[in-house]
């Protein structure tokens, strides 16, 4: 079976052709335009994906070596996310499964960060269910119980900021360009991880918070640019070490406890958070501690990309869940339908 997966749902327009769980080509382009705005601006956005859309299909199939009438359905990110940025994969995945008279198959984009486990070219072993996904993105945080391909449920998450904001707007307060979770990430190899002490928040369950962190890192910044103009410059490598480990530990200590509740012994993580070389580190320790069988994904797919989205959308094609053309894309399409 080769589907042709679509993603569009923030400001990364990508397209993927994907044969059975493996990957024949995975396009992406990014958006540079808004890097000056120092986060995404939706119209901006959905412009790029209009101009971009039709290019990163047509080099899609062209890298996979296949031919339009070999592919045999399109999987399109349905929701969450901008709704002008859904539209532009909506509409061209409905208008192109159209013209080739092909079944298309809707996917909610956090089943694709998770899904992106399935992927064929990654490591040795998949994921048996049911496992434990730690999804990190830039819009959410779920720890997610999966007990099959399209049964899933989140049983914990956010309730103001995603850990990929708590990284995105903790760089912009240091004067960092977007997105700063990577370069937080850079600097702090290099940082002392206990140089500086933030405050971790009190949730019930395996519920998170990040704008309380958020609150105490900028009065530090204050605090300590007022004693010493170049504080940051001085210490960039110490800061983001200590910030980054202090996400880190927040977002194990529920992900622990989530596990050991469950009595569950696989545990991955998946989103574009996932890529941070401290967490994927801290995975790797605590499963060995544990005894965890521990899933991280390649890097290509922890961020955007329409490999996942196809992966995702093999499953609903298998299980004949097709998509009708008058489907529109929902913005805050919920996890289970
Ligand atoms: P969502 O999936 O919730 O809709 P999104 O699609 O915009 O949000 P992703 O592309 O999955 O988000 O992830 C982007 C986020 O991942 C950004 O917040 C970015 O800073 C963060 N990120 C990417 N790489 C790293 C890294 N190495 N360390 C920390 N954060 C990172
Ligand atoms: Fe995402």
């Amino acid at each position: 079976i080769i589907i042709l997966g679509i993603e569009s749902s923030c400001d990364d327009t990508s397209a993927a052709i994907l044969k059975n769980e493996t990957v024949l080509s995975n396009e992406i382009a990014g958006q540079k335009v808004h890097e000056a705005y120092g986060g995404v601006v939706p119209e901006l956005a959905s412009r790029a994906h209009q101009q971009n859309i039709l290019p990163v299909v047509d080099t899609a199939i062209k890298n996979a070596k296949i031919k339009l009438k070999d592919i045999d359905a399109i999987a399109f990110t349905r929701g969450p996310g901008l709704l002008g940025s859904l539209i532009v994969g909506t509409s061209f995945a409905k208008s192109m499964a159209l013209g080739l008279d092909i079944p298309m198959v809707e996917v909610n984009h956090m089943h694709g960060h998770v899904l992106a486990h399935f992927i064929d070219d990654q490591q040795k072993e998949k994921p048996q269910f049911p496992f434990i996904c730690l999804t990190v993105s830039g819009g959410h945080t779920q720890i997610v119980l999966v007990k099959d391909y399209l049964d899933m449920e989140v049983i914990g998450t956010t309730k103001d900021d995603a850990a990929g904001e708590a990284f995105d707007k903790s760089a912009k307060l240091m004067g960092l360009p977007y997105p700063g979770g990577p370069l937080i990430d850079k600097y702090a190899q290099d940082g002392n991880p206990n140089a500086y002490q933030f405050t971790t928040p009190k949730m019930p369950d395996f519920d998170y918070s990040f704008s309380g962190l958020k609150t105490n890192f900028l009065q530090f910044l204050q605090r300590e640019t007022k004693k010493d103009v170049d504080f940051i410059k001085n210490n960039l490598n110490d800061i983001c070490a200590s910030l980054q480990h202090t996400i880190i530990n927040i977002l194990f200590d529920k992900l622990i406890k989530a596990v050991e509740l469950h009595n569950i012994n696989q545990v991955a993580i998946a989103g574009g958070v996932s890529a941070n070389a401290g967490l994927r580190n801290r995975l790797e320790e605590e499963g060995e501690k544990r005894n965890w069988k521990t899933f991280i994904p390649k890097f290509e797919y922890c961020t955007d990309n329409a490999a996942m989205i196809a992966i995702a959308g093999r499953y609903q094609f298998l299980q004949g869940n097709f998509a009708q053309q008058d489907i529109s894309p929902n913005a805050r399409l919920k996890f289970t339908s």
